[in-house]
């Protein structure tokens, strides 16, 4: 390859001449002369030749003593020796203090240009070798530097010290004087500096750029990296650099900082690869700091939830999704009604509060995967309103409303319902009376026929209405509930037997399934019986001509199951929730000319729950609708 330099070390100047114009010239190699040992060795020293063509017998300083300094200093360069007959024994000998070959003078041309290629070659592959070494230990750490700072992003290092480190690695990787990271202040239009490297702290403390005015800025606007070498360039006021770059910082499209270095004294350009490796480390920026953001707004958010929790005056409990029920929060309302005491984070649901109703509500809200309500009764005689909620990926939470005073109302308004309901059937049962005896008393007209049936069929509906009325507060009251063993198949038998001309008359089928071996259950009879009826009732009630119903009792898990289905109009989603309340009734079209009090599913809802039951309802609008009560048996006979 041309242009390589060949020192020629030989006392014989021509020789030397002879080398050089015949040999080195013609083929483009640049040559360098000594004429003696001491003068090549020092050129050696100073110029590291590409090859040097060494000469053996020489006065003074002979070849073998050049090759013994230059090893001795550790040089490392390409020899070939130039020697006559008879010291190729010798010449075997310095092979091993790294020559490469040597030619026996006289030589032709060709001889030492054939020796030379080969040296050459082997130079040059030497070269390219340690190049290449070079460049991929310099890639290597690299990588290891942003592999480092990737994972101390994951990590969630504080942000002042990631950054701080993010541009540390900014100036090391491209091999600048300075580096810094400058934020937008979307306020001002500034930029400020976050985190600088090499730049004075009072001058990072104060420095504020102007977006539009700035180097940097412009980065920010065009969102596109800058790289500029090689020239004189005031990038602010007494601030001169010779190279930068600026890489801007993107989150989601958005550019809110910029990554820079930058040289002020060196010449030296970056090169496209450092701009690479930046824009890799503005990338790292943008998630810490991203990640920095949302953990703050996170954290805030679950401050100001905690402070609402705290001072809400609903209790508030909610349960990890695992089966060990660990508490993983409990307001300080609810900590007070189950008297938990405060330390009860982490701690499992039913060590830390002793009541049995709110254990089985979260036991029931787990096993249906939807929400389960119940009354709670403290030890210091309030009720608690409480639903549970399962929620995915959280866990079941309770929230519980303070319903004393809503319950005495109740009452006050049970009690005044049941002495009015009293006082008025003495004057009702006389309407009924006189007017069961109207016709006896002399001939009526159509007319005045018609008004009659109007008026007995009236206070019938009132009649059915107060006595509803009376019996829910005899229920709720708990009068006249005796309790026996009953059989609940019998029961439900006997009902479905009595509504089966009720229901052929609308021509619905009416079936009725009751499992063998029953367990007995503690309960009063009629009131059994009066629930069933109430359900099968409506389910005839509300299913069209022609429909389905059917009854299913059967054990389960020491209870006693009843279902009742139908294939009726069925009950919107929203309203399901109040079919239980008192006087509630659906307002559809469906249910426009459909009598009732709105008395009959909270006559159930207390009957079951008087005998410790539970009731619920599932529906589908224009499908139909089930409604399931569960007895416990009684635990005597299980
Ligand atoms: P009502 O005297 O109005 O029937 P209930 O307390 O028995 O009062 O029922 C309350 C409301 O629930 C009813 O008005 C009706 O809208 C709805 N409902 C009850 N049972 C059924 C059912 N099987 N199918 C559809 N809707 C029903």
């Amino acid at each position: 390859m041309a242009g390589e330099r060949v020192l020629v070390v030989d006392d014989a100047a021509e020789n030397r001449d002879f080398v050089v114009n015949y040999i080195l010239k013609p083929n483009g190699y640049e040559p360098l002369t000594a004429c003696n040992g001491e003068e090549g060795l020092l050129i050696a020293l100073r110029e590291l030749p590409d090859l040097i063509l060494l000469d053996m017998q020489m006065p003074k300083m002979d070849g073998l003593q050049v090759l013994e300094a230059l090893h001795k200093e550790g040089c490392d360069l390409a020899i070939i020796l130039m020697t006559f007959h008879g010291s190729e024994e010798l010449a075997v000998q310095v092979f091993r203090m790294g020559v490469k070959d040597y030619v026996i003078k006289p030589f032709k041309v060709h001889e030492l240009l054939d020796a030379m290629e080969r040296a050459l070659t082997e130079v040059r592959l030497r070269q390219e070798r340690d190049t290449l070494t070079c460049r991929l230990e310099q890639s290597l750490s690299e990588l290891n530097t942003l592999f480092s700072i990737g994972k101390s992003i994951t990590a969630l290092l504080d942000l002042e010290q990631l950054l701080n480190r993010l541009v540390e690695a900014a100036v090391y990787i491209s091999g600048a004087e300075e580096g810094f990271l400058l934020l937008v202040d979307e306020e001002t239009d500034e930029l400020y500096v976050r985190a600088a490297q090499g730049i004075e702290e009072k001058t990072a403390r104060t420095l504020r750029l102007q977006v539009q005015e700035s180097v940097a800025g412009q980065v920010v606007c065009t969102g596109e990296p800058m790289i500029i070498g090689g020239q004189r360039l005031k990038i602010q006021t007494a601030y001169l650099v010779k190279s930068l770059i600026n890489v801007p910082i993107k989150v989601q499209e958005r550019v809110i900082g910029v990554l820079g270095v930058n040289n002020r004294l060196s010449d030296e350009p970056f090169g496209r690869h450092k701009l690479d490796m930046l824009s890799a480390l503005a990338d790292y920026a943008a998630i810490a700091i991203e990640n920095a953001r949302l953990f703050g707004a996170v954290k805030e958010e679950r401050h100001k939830l905690e402070t609402v929790l705290a001072n809400t005056e609903d209790a508030v409990i909610l349960v990890e999704e695992s089966d060990a029920e660990l508490v993983t929060l409990a307001n300080q309302t609810a900590r007070q009604a189950f008297e938990m005491g405060d330390d009860v984070t982490g701690r499992p649901l039913a060590e830390v509060a002793g009541n049995e109703v709110l254990i089985d509500l979260f036991h029931q809200a787990r096993a249906g995967m939807e929400v389960a309500r119940a009354e709670i009764f403290l030890l210091d005689g309030r009720t608690l309103n409480a639903h549970v909620t399962p929620i995915s990926g959280v866990g079941r939470v309770a929230v519980m409303q303070d319903i004393t005073h809503l319950k005495e109302l109740d009452r006050m308004k049970s009690e005044f319902v049941s002495t009015v309901s009293h006082d008025l059937r003495s004057p009702l049962t006389s309407i009924k009376g006189f007017a069961d005896l109207m016709p006896v008393a002399g001939t009526l007209n159509e007319q005045q026929l018609d008004f009659l049936a109007k008026i007995q069929r009236g206070v019938e509906t009132i009649t059915e209405l107060i006595s509803d009325l009376l019996d829910l507060g005899r229920i709720e009251a708990g009068v006249n509930l005796e309790m026996d063993l009953c059989d609940v198949g019998a029961i439900v038998e006997k009902v479905a037997q009595g509504q089966l001309s009720h229901a052929t008359l609308k021509k619905q089928s009416l079936y009725w399934e009751i499992a063998p071996d029953l367990p007995p259950v503690l309960g009063n009879p009629l009131r059994l019986g009066q629930a069933v009826s109430n359900l099968v009732n409506n389910a005839v009630k509300y299913t069209p001509e022609g429909g389905q119903i059917s009854i299913s009792v059967a054990p389960a898990d020491g209870q006693v199951v009843v279902a009742i289905k139908d294939s009726g109009i069925g009950i919107p989603p929203a309203k399901l929730p109040y079919v239980f309340d008192k006087f509630y009734r659906v307002q559809t079209q469906e249910t426009e000319n459909i009598v009732g009090s709105g008395l009959g599913l909270s006559i159930v809802k207390s009957i079951v729950e008087k005998h410790g039951g539970r009731i619920w309802a599932r529906s589908q609008v224009g499908m139909g609708s089930v409604f399931t009560f569960v007895l416990p048996a009684d635990s005597k006979e299980t």
